[in-house]
């Protein structure tokens, strides 16, 4: 490709829409433009650099059993109706309707096809398992689309299906995945690190989150660098400690005024306790009954542990007036004393002694509220959000802290689809049974993006070589030059015969300005041609990563460059 010809407008200045490093320089590097909130043209040089990931992917998949296909972006709304998840998908789901008033979506994902299109071919064990995939946009309507390809309204996916006789068949087609995953992502240069999480609104129960670490991710995750346990902060488990230091001596309960103040700041700051002194109470409708819950005050309490615990569909904390009849105070002076509900704690509230609880009655909190002694609790059980400092569940070594961008997710589904849309087959045993599924997502955009995240400098992008959207560019101080202009036509020649992907910079430009653009770009190998080096019969090799230069006989830059390519990535 000649410079000249290609469509990859740069930038000079930040664009004021991008927040994130990748997505300033994906703006900068003229790899994508915006078109709408969420939602990107690609320009040629992201997209070749989408199309490697894609490739890798690919073949990553092709590789444990996985039949590519592609499913229609509409999608019907009686298949959803039949999952139940039309109604439960909420605002986040483009919704539209044809000439004739049906109701359709833009698929945000596609267990719902994907089990309408297998139900009605297979029929037999003898056809499993089953592992079908596409690589296609989904379209979700975000909140806060945002930081370019990482949060976008429209994305492309891999995503992945698999349909299994047995748990044992799930667990093989799973951590074939699993690992599949761990290689593709080594593969674009990514190291992303698999963590236990969340299932969310997919359903199912075993699923692992892989995440790229990076200050820009918006997950927060928790790891233990002696056993290797890692999880989402959504889902990493709590212990249930036992008590270290022997107990102190029970206080007698005392009501004190504590006029306006009601947040645990307000409340320590006034009564000159440590947050882990007091104990939070939160009123929540769970499907739509009243609920206490409680946390410990420096601690958070994790919603979808409490959902979990509670078995219920909707939780939601209790508006001002349900909290006024459960407490008879307003928001922010509940507590665990006299309240009628049940009430729910955290294991950590077990150890608080004299602790600073809400009166149920405005401008009021107690001192020394002991559990068994002045409230009793329905029951224990792990609701906080664990943090950094915490033990490990599984060595009780000290969890570390870490942002991760999530790049791909693996989920064991069971039979959530399969059963209430009725995809079965028959066992060898001639029994009727629901296909086993499994779901496997891997976000293209997102990925680019964190490649990109992970690997910049103040000029611009790095590529690992494995997904560069070319691997060399040649850049002649001057094309005016009739000898430097021949010699740069030669070596683009020769490289393009030995199959390099390289692009010769033949613009009437000034040098610095053309080595701006290589390395904002981020070409790996740059071949520089000057006049001087030329009358030695020479030319100068620079590594965009390390920046090493070398100069070398003209004619071996060929075997340099494919020596370098052979060897994989430029470190
Ligand atoms: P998130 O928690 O970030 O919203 P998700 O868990 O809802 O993502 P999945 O349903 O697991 O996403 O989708 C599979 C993959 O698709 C994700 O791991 C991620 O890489 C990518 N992805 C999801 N939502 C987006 C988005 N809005 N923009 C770009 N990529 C996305
Ligand atoms: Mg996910």
């Amino acid at each position: 490709m000649l410079m000249s010809q290609l469509y990859a407008p740069t930038l000079r200045e930040t664009p004021a829409e991008a927040e994130l490093v990748s997505h300033q320089l994906m703006l900068r590097a003229g790899l994508m433009r915006r078109s709408a909130s969420g939602m990107y043209s690609f320009l040629p040089l992201g997209l070749r650099a989408v199309r490697k990931v894609e490739q890798i992917i690919r073949e990553e998949m092709n590789a444990i059993m996985g039949q590519e296909v592609l499913m229609p972006i509409v999608q019907p709304a009686e298949l959803w109706q039949e999952s139940g998840r039309w109604d439960d998908y909420g605002d986040e789901m483009f919704r539209l309707k044809d000439r004739h008033s049906r109701e359709f979506c833009l698929g945000p994902t596609h267990e719902e096809l994907i089990t309408a299109l297998v139900r009605s071919e297979v029929r037999s064990y003898r056809q499993l398992p089953l592992r079908l995939y596409q690589i296609q946009n989904k379209y979700r309507d975000e909140i806060r689309p945002r930081f370019g390809l990482m949060r976008g309204r429209e994305f492309i996916m891999k995503d992945m299906y698999s349909f299994d006789k047995d748990e044992e068949g799930l667990d093989e087609s799973y951590w074939a995945a699993f690992h599949a995953y761990e290689r593709i992502f080594r593969r674009c240069g990514l190291d992303a690190r698999p963590v236990e999480a969340d299932s969310g609104a997919i359903g199912g129960d075993v699923t692992h989150e892989f995440m790229v670490l990076a200050e820009a991710g918006e997950d927060a995750i928790l790891y233990c660098t002696k056993c290797g346990y890692a999880a989402n902060v959504e889902r990493a488990e709590g212990v249930d400690q036992e008590k270290t230091a022997p107990a102190a001596e029970q206080k007698p309960l005392q009501e004190v005024a504590t006029p306006q103040i009601s947040t645990i700041a307000q409340v320590c700051a006034f009564l000159n306790k440590e947050p882990q002194d007091c104990i939070k109470t939160l009123i929540y409708l769970a499907d739509g009954k009243p609920v206490a819950a409680m946390v410990r005050g420096d601690h958070n309490l994790n919603e979808i542990k409490l959902r979990k615990f509670l078995k219920c569909q909707v939780l939601e904390l209790a508006d001002e007036e349900t909290i006024y009849k459960v407490s008879g105070a307003p928001v922010g002076f509940a507590g665990p004393v006299g309240l009628s509900v049940p009430l729910y704690a955290d294991y950590a509230v077990k150890h608080v002694v004299n602790a600073v609880v809400g009166a149920n009655k405005r401008d009021a909190h107690l001192l020394n509220a002991n559990l068994d002694r002045d409230f009793t609790v329905t029951s224990f059980a792990d609701l906080r959000e664990t943090q950094p400092g915490d033990p490990c569940p599984r060595c009780q070594d000290v969890l570390q802290g870490a942002r991760g961008i999530e790049v791909g997710q693996v989920f064991k589904l069971g039979t959530k689809y399969s059963e209430a849309m009725g995809a079965t087959f028959l066992q060898e045993n001639g029994v009727e049974t629901p296909l086993i599924m499994g779901c496997y997502g891997i976000g293209v955009g997102r990925t680019v993006a964190a490649v990109i995240e992970k690997n910049h400098d103040e000029d611009g992008i790095i590529w690992p070589m494995s997904i560069a959207p070319y691997h060399v560019i040649i850049v002649p101080v001057s094309m005016e030059d009739p000898v430097q202009a021949e010699a740069a036509r030669k070596l683009y020649a020769d490289l393009l015969a030995a199959g390099v992907e390289t692009v010769l910079d033949d613009r009437d430009e000034r040098p610095g300005v053309k080595f701006k653009d290589a390395d904002l770009i981020g070409f790996p190998i740059r071949v520089t041609i000057g006049p001087k080096s030329l009358e030695q019969g020479e030319m100068e090799i620079t590594i965009r990563r390390s920046k090493e230069k070398s100069s070398l006989p003209m004619e071996q830059v060929v075997s340099e460059i494919q020596r370098i390519l052979e060897g994989g990535d430029v470190k």
